[in-house]
């Protein structure tokens, strides 16, 4: 998605060979146009698949999953990584080792708002390792219901999330390949000469 990757290119911050920083338009501040528009593209791309309902994780994942829900015309349910006073029971719960954090958290969404008739659309900021990933379809197993497909913001494609996602048989779609963060420079795996 062109866009999004100018404002990869334009308005991210390599931090390291490993982490990119995209906190101008997606992880602290939000872009809510281009938000918006990421949204539709997701939509867009998984409007034949029968979509019951849009999965992420709070809170990076809930604006580019907004507008994705709006024009699939589901709810979106983010999955919670705090333990809340009024979300004590009847949970579906998983771990996810956080990339970013590097630490493990629990991820819990509700019974009541996942059921084994759902088809489901996972939705996320980055892919890196896989874990937020692979929490979101624990969840989406636990209730009974069928991942359709994950919707990806940005890729890191050197990192072995994707592969895995691939291996196990899951649609991954996403809107920005990263193919490498070295010295300082972003690169894109469609723009890469092999
Ligand atoms: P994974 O679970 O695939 O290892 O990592 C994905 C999660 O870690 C995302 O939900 C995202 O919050 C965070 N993450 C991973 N890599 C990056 C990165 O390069 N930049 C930012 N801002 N977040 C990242």
């Amino acid at each position: 998605m062109e866009q999004l990757k100018k404002a990869i290119r334009e308005r991210g911050k390599v931090l390291s060979d490993e982490v990119l920083k995209v906190d101008t338009f997606l992880n602290h501040q939000v872009d809510t146009h281009l938000m918006a528009e990421v949204g539709k593209e997701f939509a867009l791309r998984f409007k034949e698949d029968g979509i019951t309902k849009v999965l992420t994780i709070e809170s990076s994942g809930i604006a580019p999953s907004f507008m994705a829900a709006t024009d699939l015309g589901v709810p979106l349910i983010f999955a919670r990584k705090k333990k809340s006073l009024t979300l004590t029971d009847n949970l579906l719960v998983s771990q996810v080792y956080s990339f970013t954090k590097q630490q493990t958290n629990d991820i819990s969404v509700s019974k009541d708002f996942l059921t084994e008739d759902d088809r489901v659309l996972i939705i996320d900021d980055f892919l890196a390792n896989g874990q937020a990933a692979f929490g979101l379809i624990d969840i989406v197993k636990q209730a009974g219901a069928h991942v359709s497909g994950i919707g990806i913001v940005i890729e890191k494609s050197f990192q072995p999330g994707r592969v895995k996602l691939d291996e196990q048989g899951y649609r991954v779609e996403s809107l920005a390949r990263l193919h490498s963060l070295e010295d300082g420079k972003v690169t894109f795996l469609d723009e890469t000469v092999s």
